[in-house]
């Protein structure tokens, strides 16, 4: 079902289309519960969307479309029921998000300070790094190596960057234009899909990554079962997705910014507890592991806080999966 929304103003450069999903997205039931329904002309929406900055007169763009969490009666998956189709997708993330937003966005956010969100994603990357090395090493030997690794969702690419200076061959796979650009001024080069990948390598990857990407997808399912399919057998998936709850609690109605940051019913259309990711990504064939501490630190308490994941792992949207 597709609705259009006709622009009169002008303001636009590309007009949205609306699909409206009818099935789980992970276990394909045609049964589920709507658990919030809001609509753009809302206050409390018009204060957080407003707060992303982008680069269009989104009120004009939205009006009248409603917004629709569902949760799935079979297997609990949160999903919204109207998403951008994959063109205005596109659109939102090539027109809607330029620097400028990207900007505004970041000053939004709560975190400290600029430099120490990067500090804490390169340490966080560096254990990323460290922990394939060992997974692979055990899996493939040492001989294997280099490593291929795709991060799929590769953004600005800093998680390639760091890979490469380790000594691992990257490819990222990303589709929205400004990202992309960005990356290209730091000499990674990117490929804008999955096919791209497949028409010029015959040789499956070591791993795969997407960092908060899989709450953007229209076909998430989809999209899992073709990135696997260039994963060599033995070889490791890693995906990190906002937390949006638990087994007791599950996000509905946001209460914060954070909330909807969560569950934005444009752009994190997809919304994950720790059991709905697991489960999504074993059905379709792959098995979670615990991939064991990896340290970047120089406390010893974060030591041995990780140290400890060994023997309990804490339920996370950050998740380590083997393919077979
Ligand atoms: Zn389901």
């Amino acid at each position: 079902m597709t609705a259009m929304i006709d622009l009169t103003d002008g303001a636009s450069m590309t007009a949205l289309s609306f699909d409206t999903r009818d099935s789980c997205i992970s276990c394909g039931s045609k049964h589920f519960t709507t658990v919030w329904s809001a609509s753009y002309e809302d206050a409390s929406i018009q204060y957080y969307m407003d707060k992303y900055g982008y680069a269009v007169d989104w009120r004009s763009e939205l009006s009248g479309q409603p917004i629709e969490l569902a949760q799935c009666d079979q297997c609990e998956m949160l999903f919204h029921q109207h998403i951008l189709q994959p063109a205005s997708l596109e659109t939102l993330y090539s027109e809607w998000i330029d620097e400028d937003q990207i900007d505004t966005l970041t000053e939004s956010l709560e975190h400290a300070s600029a430099s120490t969100a990067q500090f804490e994603a390169a340490t966080r990357n560096v254990r990323h790094i460290l922990r394939l090395n060992r997974l692979l090493g055990k899996q493939f030997g040492n001989d294997a190596q280099p490593w291929r690794i795709l991060d799929f969702g590769c953004g600005a690419a800093e998680f390639l960057k760091q890979a490469s200076l380790f000594g691992f061959a990257t490819w990222g796979v990303d589709f929205s234009t400004t990202r992309a650009t960005q990356a290209l001024n730091q000499q990674i080069s990117i490929i804008p899909s999955l096919d791209s990948y497949r028409e010029d390598n015959t040789d499956p990857v070591h791993a795969i990554s997407l960092f908060q990407v899989l709450e953007h997808l229209d076909q998430p399912r989809e999209t899992l079962t073709d990135l696997a399919d260039v994963l060599a057998p033995g070889g490791i998936l890693i995906i990190e997705v906002p937390n949006c709850g638990t087994d007791a609690e599950v996000l509905g109605a946001p209460r914060s910014f954070e909330e909807f940051r969560n569950v934005h019913p444009l752009e994190h259309i997809n919304a994950f507890t720790p059991d709905t990711l697991t489960a999504l990504v074993e059905s379709i064939g792959l098995t979670k592991i615990n991939p064991g501490p990896a340290h970047v630190t120089d406390k010893p308490d974060a030591l041995l806080r990780s140290e400890l994941t060994r023997f309990y792992e804490p339920k996370r949207t950050n998740q380590y999966f083997r393919k077979g």
